[in-house]
């Protein structure tokens, strides 16, 4: 009668949701205090000044007739040259303003590259650990997620994406740094993929294309630099999101690029135009679309989530768990002591703690514990961290 996927995803919820509707029981039970969430990746600072600035601005001084009207599908092209000039600008590569699409966050931007790329039956190699909804916008596109494990130190294992590439193969998709491991992929690694791609792609006669998705870009610790793909690899999609590093996750504003070296590239983009269009995202919130054109090179406040990542990273290694140092993003992944991830994401409810067990990203076993909160939780959670370790 309906539409059994949807009907199927739709009821199956997410486990962070799921989470969530726990957390806000128990408070209203137990009070606030007893509810300590680290389930999910809402930016714990708030958004560069200079985006109030221009928000307010906007808003009392509209510089266009209709700050609320339509944009062209893709986007205003103030905004996709702001977007193009940063780029050149951070990693010296010229990405046209007339290959970028405008889109409501990282979501709408994999679901577009996604439906673009897709043929019935194609394949998408998704490298664990990976975000949950890599498979669900793939079956809806119509393709097949296959899933890779993940090396030591939740690197790419390349043998096993050597393996999984079949003749169905269309795409990759990368994200680094990575949610839920932290994990940002070296240069060395990425040449390597490129290479292995490239290889692969010419012995079975196919485009194999990278989808880089890059909503933590910004986000990475001790100096690290987070290798720009499309330097390394033609055949590549960028899907970033300013929900992260310009804190604006409920605004819905990303886009996609794609690579001028990419095969085909401007009719990729038309597939890009028709994904986006028959998907229904055509013009990204026209209000943020705005503020991107004049904030585009503003940057996240880094100093409050290198602190509380060392405050956590510490406070869980003392308290005995097993985890390796997240180089960006802001979530730590821990080993279950017993290797049972929902087990401990249960126990860890019963304190008050919520974090999500990792199954959903393809790394049974550990748990994600989001650390862009405020401090004080952090400090305040640090003993329970530690009594749900002695419960083993
Ligand atoms: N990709 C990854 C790896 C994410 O972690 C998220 C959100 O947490 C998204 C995509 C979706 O981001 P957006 O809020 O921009 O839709």
């Amino acid at each position: 009668m309906f539409n059994k996927f949807m009907l199927e995803v739709g009821r199956e919820g997410s486990v962070i949701r799921e989470l969530n509707d726990f957390g806000r029981q128990r408070a209203k039970l137990l009070g606030k205090d007893s509810v300590f969430d680290f389930s999910i990746g809402d930016p714990s600072v708030p958004a560069p000044s200079k985006v109030q600035k221009t928000l307010v601005a906007l808003a009392e001084y509209p510089d266009s007739v209709s700050i609320h009207g339509y944009t062209s599908a893709q986007g205003l092209g103030e905004a996709r040259e702001a977007i193009s000039r940063g780029i050149q600008k951070r990693f010296d590569f010229s990405m046209p303003p007339e290959l970028i699409y405008l889109t409501c966050g990282a979501s709408a931007a994999l679901a577009i590259s996604i439906n673009a790329l897709c043929e019935s039956g194609d394949e998408f190699i998704l490298c664990a650990p990976y975000f949950t909804e890599y498979p669900v916008y793939v079956k809806a596109a119509g393709g097949v997620p296959i899933s890779v494990p993940f090396a030591q130190n939740f690197d790419i294992d390349l043998d096993s994406l050597e393996a999984a590439i079949t003749p169905r193969t269309k795409a990759v998709i990368v994200n680094s740094p990575n949610n839920p491991s932290g994990k940002i992929y070296s240069e060395a690694l990425l040449k390597k993929l490129s290479s292995l791609l490239m290889k692969k792609g010419e012995q079975l006669g196919l485009q194999i294309y990278i989808i880089s998705d890059e909503p933590y870009r910004e986000l990475a610790y001790d100096g690290a630099t987070v290798p720009y793909i499309p330097a390394y690899y033609e055949n590549t999609i960028v899907c970033y999101s300013y929900s992260k590093t310009l804190s604006l996750p409920g605004e819905r504003i990303g886009y996609v690029a794609v690579s001028p070296k990419a095969h085909l590239c401007e009719e990729l983009f038309y597939a890009i135009q028709g994904a986006g269009r028959a998907l229904g995202y055509v013009c990204a919130p026209a209000i943020f679309q705005r503020i991107v054109a004049k904030c585009e090179d503003e940057t996240p406040d880094l100093a409050a989530y290198a602190e509380n990542r060392e405050l956590m990273y510490d406070g869980l290694i003392s308290a005995g768990f097993d985890c390796v140092p997240p180089e960006g993003a802001f979530y730590l992944f821990i080993k279950a002591p017993d290797g049972d991830s929902k087990g401990l994401s249960l126990r860890a409810r019963e304190l008050g703690l919520l974090i999500v067990p990792g199954d959903d990203f393809a790394a049974a076993g550990y748990c994600r514990v989001a650390y862009c909160v405020d401090k004080d939780r952090i400090l305040r959670s640090l003993p329970l961290f530690k009594q749900l370790r002695e419960s083993y």
